[in-house]
Parts: C-alpha cells; sequence; structure tokens
C-alpha cells in the first residue's frame, strides 16, 4: 500500500512563518488559513521576498535549517515497513529537499520556483495544486490502496481520493469535512491508526 503524508504542519513547522520571522516580512508569513487563494498567496509572497531584495539563496539559508518534528523521521522508518512512503506537498522543492533528507530520503512530490538570473523569484510552477487527486487517482489505477495524512484545507483533495483519511491535528474547517475520519493527535496515535490499516489492506488482499 501507499502512504502519502502532508508536510508542513504533519513532519516540519511550516517553512513560510519561519521566512517570515526572520527576515521581518508579514506578507511571507501569511498561510493558507489567511489567505484560502494559494496562487494568490505565492504572488504575495514573491513580490515581498523581491520588495526586499531576497534571493532564493537567502531564502534557503533559512529553510534548509528546519528541522523534523521530534520522532518523524522514526514514525516514516515504521510506515516505510508497512508500504511505500511519500510526501505530496505545497511546499517547494527549492525549500524542503534537505528536510526530506533528515526525514530519511523518502520521494516528494512538491512545487518548483521560477528564478530570475540574479536569483531573485520570478514566479512559480504549481506542479501539485490540483494534482494531489491525479496522483492518488494513478496509484489506484497500478493496484494500491491509499492512506493519506493531512492537517489542512490544501489536503482536501488527497484526503477525499484516498482510501483512508487520516487527519492529523486538523484546523477546524477539515474536521467538519470528514466527520467520521481518525484524527491523531501525535505521531504515535497516528502510526498506530495506519498500523490498523495496513493490517486490514492486508486482510484484504490488497
Ligand atoms: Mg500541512
Amino acid at each position: 500500500m501507499v502512504f502519502a503524508l502532508d508536510l508542513e504542519g504533519v513532519l516540519a513547522p511550516e517553512i513560510w512563518p519561519i521566512l517570515g520571522e526572520r527576515f521581518e516580512l508579514p506578507e511571507l508569513a501569511l498561510t493558507t488559513r489567511d489567505l484560502g487563494d494559494f496562487t494568490e498567496l505565492m504572488k504575495r509572497r514573491v513580490a515581498a521576498t523581491r520588495t526586499r531584495g531576497l534571493t532564493l539563496a537567502d531564502l534557503k539559508s533559512v529553510a534548509h535549517a528546519v528541522e523534523p518534528y521530534l520522532g518523524a523521521r522514526d514514525f516514516l522508518a515504521r510506515l516505510r515497513g508497512l508500504g511505500q512512503v511519500m510526501v505530496i506537498s505545497d511546499t517547494f522543492h527549492e525549500f524542503s529537499e534537505p528536510l526530506m533528507r533528515k526525514l530519511g530520503g523518502h520521494v516528494l512530490f512538491a512545487n518548483r520556483f521560477e528564478l530570475e538570473p540574479d536569483g531573485l523569484l520570478k514566479g512559480f510552477k504549481l506542479r501539485i495544486r490540483g494534482q494531489k487527486e491525479r496522483i492518488v487517482s494513478g496509484f489506484h489505477a497500478a493496484g494500491y490502496r491509499v492512506a493519506a495524512v493531512g492537517d489542512s484545507l490544501n489536503d482536501l483533495s488527497l484526503l477525499k481520493s484516498c482510501d483512508y483519511p487520516l487527519l492529523f491535528r486538523p484546523v477546524e474547517a477539515l474536521r467538519v469535512e470528514f466527520p467520521s475520519a481518525p484524527i491523531a493527535l501525535n505521531l504515535d496515535d497516528a502510526l498506530r491508526t495506519l498500523e490498523l490499516v495496513a493490517r486490514e489492506v492486508e486482510r484484504n488482499g490488497g
């Protein structure tokens, strides 16, 4: 089976608020909880970095220092013993590849930045936005059962399209969308639930 996990808020802290604080740019710290339209949100973040003259290298120097939540690496290693593990996130490869290595080197599906020749951000390629459902349906087509873990509304399509949604410390709006889905308050809880799921899938020959 496949375990498809969100990154920020589940395995590690949100990166943009850390950037906003470090560079004292409140525009960077806005999240989908403040502004529902992700493209608009990204445009504002990119514009804010340009006003300040922050290059991708500046942003990476902070983003690459972000550490996983305590126990997240072991959590993923345990899941890997039960199935395939991948992270499907609205983060950017340029920010999160080192984090993925700290988490044990699992597969990451994420977005990419577009750059100016001088290293300033020009824009972004949202490869993941709206594609999460398609990634899951690809696994289904290949005969895999999919369990997904997310914490916020940007995980909605991932959680809706998978076979076993698990809400991790969810925002209220997500809880309302999945009144009967299990909720985990920490990674130990999440592991216990996913172990049961894996056992059920195995019993059913998946
Ligand atoms: Mg999240």
